[in-house]
């Protein structure tokens, strides 16, 4: 299928309309990176870091990691690579940590929250991400952040392990950008300060999808229900993006949905600038996007949106099927 987007893969993310895009990959395995040369990516938009944790029958050494993140920064070459702190917790249980039984584990200790009560395990990877770097730019952002006080804390242990580097006499990163991904739908609403803390943030779809409709990403009962061109999520995702419009913070998109084509068109089309995906996506969404009128397309899910209904998609389908 790489192959079929060969042509396109050295030509920029560019909408018919002039609109540059930028297209990243999501990643979480050493075995990953050379496809950022194949898809043409410009830089891992997220790197999934469970999978090493999870292959493992005790806790990885600090060392371990620090090796392992170092040699993903050099594979990158000079594309940007950001990391995603452990999420980990409730369902993803590591085999070497006391399982806690809880009702709802999607909802429950995961992520982050586990990084600020039990700080152990996450001060050792934010250590390992700043050995890893030495002298070169580092990226680092925080999952399941839920309110802009978990970002602070999580932020000031990135600061402790810069300033423990910095006793040791260990090079420091050259430059440093800390995020966090929104993923649960109360930080949309998070005071102002937060929006100007963070460095940057990625919407973590999957998750915020999840949240919003109330709807089990697991549960084939009820995770194809509700269609992320709902009407309700994209008046929601336009919010987000125009409170990060208005406090200049850098947005990314890196939930599955980047990688699906029509939903990417759509998500560009109100106001998003850099998706991060599979790598076999990145192919056919620049494909699309390379013949995708914005301003056309955002008229078409103004119009549908007016008509009252559920979902653009149809709309945006008929639209797309005569353009493309
Ligand atoms: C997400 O929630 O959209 C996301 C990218 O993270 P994960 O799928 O790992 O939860
Ligand atoms: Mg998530």
């Amino acid at each position: 299928a790489q192959e079929r987007y060969a042509s396109i893969r050295d030509k920029p993310a560019e909408t018919l309309c002039g609109q540059r895009m930028t297209l990243m990959m999501n990643a979480g395995l050493m075995a990953d990176l050379p496809s950022l040369e194949s898809s043409g990516a410009e830089g891992v938009g997220l790197f999934r870091t469970e999978l090493q944790f999870l292959v493992r029958s005790q806790m990885p050494k600090r060392a371990e990691l620090s090796n392992i993140y170092a040699r993903v920064i050099e594979a990158a070459k000079d594309k940007r690579v950001c990391f995603r702190t452990l999420d980990i917790g409730s369902d993803k249980v590591l085999p070497y940590m006391r399982a806690v039984d809880e009702p709802n584990p999607a909802l429950g200790w995961r992520a982050v929250r586990v990084g600020i009560d039990k700080p152990g395990v996450m001060r050792m990877q934010l250590q390992a991400f700043v050995r890893a770097a030495a002298g070169r730019p580092l990226t680092v952002m925080f999952p399941f952040v839920a309110q802009r006080e978990e970002f602070t804390l999580a932020r000031a242990e990135m600061d402790k392990a810069l300033e423990r580097e910095r006793i040791l006499g260990h090079p420091l990163p050259e430059r440093i950008e800390v995020g966090a991904m929104l993923e649960t739908p109360s930080l949309a609403f998070a005071p102002d300060s937060f929006y100007d803390e963070v460095d940057f943030l990625s919407i973590g779809g999957n998750d915020l999808k999840q949240f919003f409709f109330a709807a089990d990403r697991e549960n084939e009962l009820v995770r194809r229900r509700y269609d992320t061109l709902n009407v309700s999520f994209l008046t929601f995702l336009e919010q987000i993006v125009a409170r990060c419009e208005a406090h200049k913070t850098p947005l990314s998109f890196c939930g599955e949905d980047a990688g699906r084509p029509v939903e990417a068109a759509c998500f560009a089309a109100i106001g998003l600038r850099v998706l991060s995906m599979r790598p076999a996506s990145i192919g056919p969404v620049k494909s699309v996007l390379r013949r995708t009128n914005l301003r056309e397309l955002k008229a078409v899910i103004e119009e549908a949106r007016q008509t009252g209904v559920m979902s653009v998609r149809p709309a945006v389908m008929e639209y797309l099927k005569e353009k493309l």
